[in-house]
């Protein structure tokens, strides 16, 4: 297709030198250039379950293997700024600039996509959907375009703190809402009034598409914008008794005190994307009790606030 959207990436290579060396380093410059999705090239061994699935062992670690990432980006402006700033910083690794088809990420999505559990909820995506979920709650996913299918360990650990929360008649907001898959498991927990933001048009297009195919799936009000923006929340009814924010390390800590005014005084903050490295940082950044901290692999999720900390 001539006019298929293309997604601005970044590929990072390393030679035949060890990703380990590189891998923290590379982490912390990316997230001053908002990433969208890190796509991790490099082979790794199936678990019996296929690609990330909770419920089967965890893959035994791979052996050390040089590092291999495609990094996307909301703007060819964005990824443009982070190639520089990388070449200037990391100046002996490899640097390509790529435009992903938006048929290649789906169609590679979707081979990989299977239902995911997580806590309470099922992830599922429309040719997976299970025929007895038991008690659990199954949020239908189409894998399109936005981040959050369930097989990012940064969403399943949001999912499980969420399972621990009680958002009965509660008004929610989902920071990064990426496919919907946050604020769809809240209502169907109970909330009375989601409102989801994202800065990327297509993820929100993407999370609409996904919502109508949750039947029991009341109104969620869709946004398009930067949450660091002013003014959106005054006429969307916040504060927030409950906010979910699975962004990265860099944006809970740099947009703390702002993420800190959206939510009420007794409400409560999910949020994940940082591993245990940046936990101490994220965790003095936002000043909340820590209420409950869930962990998968160095991945950290945490359950803060119900009654500010510091
Ligand atoms: N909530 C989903 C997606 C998380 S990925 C899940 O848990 O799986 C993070 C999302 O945040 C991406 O869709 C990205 O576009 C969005 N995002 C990043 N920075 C943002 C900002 N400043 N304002 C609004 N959305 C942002």
């Amino acid at each position: 297709m001539a006019d298929a959207k293309a997604w601005p990436a970044l590929l990072i290579t390393s030679g035949d030198k060890l990703a380990s060396a590189y891998e923290d380093l590379i982490s912390a410059l990316l997230d001053d250039f908002s990433p969208t999705a890190v796509q991790d090239l490099t082979e790794l061994p199936l678990p019996p379950g296929g690609l990330w699935d909770p419920t089967y062992p965890a893959p035994p670690e791979p052996p050390p293997s040089p590092l291999r990432w495609r990094v996307f980006f909301s703007s060819a402006d964005d990824r443009d700024r982070a190639e520089r700033a990388l070449r200037a910083a990391q100046p002996d690794l490899e640097y390509r600039a790529e435009a992903i088809s938006d048929d290649d990420w789906a169609a590679r999505s979707q081979r990989a996509f299977t239902a995911v559990t997580a806590g309470d909820f099922i992830v599922a995506p429309p040719w997976d959907i299970p025929t007895s979920p038991g008690n659990r709650t199954v949020v239908v996913i189409d894998p399109s375009r936005g981040f959050g299918t369930g097989h990012h360990a940064s969403t399943r650990l949001c999912l499980r703190a969420l399972s621990e929360t009680d958002v009965t008649g509660a008004q929610v907001l989902d920071l990064g809402t990426g496919s919907g898959v946050l604020a769809m498991a809240a209502t169907l927990k109970g909330a009375r009034e989601v409102l989801a933001i994202d800065v990327d048009t297509d993820a929100i297009d993407s999370a609409r598409q996904s919502a109508a195919l949750n039947p029991r799936v009341p109104a969620i009000h869709w946004l398009i914008g930067d949450f660091r923006d002013r003014g959106w929340e005054a006429l969307s009814g916040g504060p927030f008794d409950t906010v979910l924010a699975n962004l990265t390390g860099g944006m809970l800590i740099s947009s703390a005190a702002r993420i800190r005014d959206l939510i009420k005084p007794e409400g409560v903050l999910i949020c994940s994307g940082f591993d245990e490295q940046e936990r101490p940082n994220v965790e003095a950044a936002l000043g909340l009790n820590v209420r409950a901290a869930f962990t998968e692999e160095t991945w950290v999720g945490l359950l803060l606030g119900g009654g500010r900390g510091l």
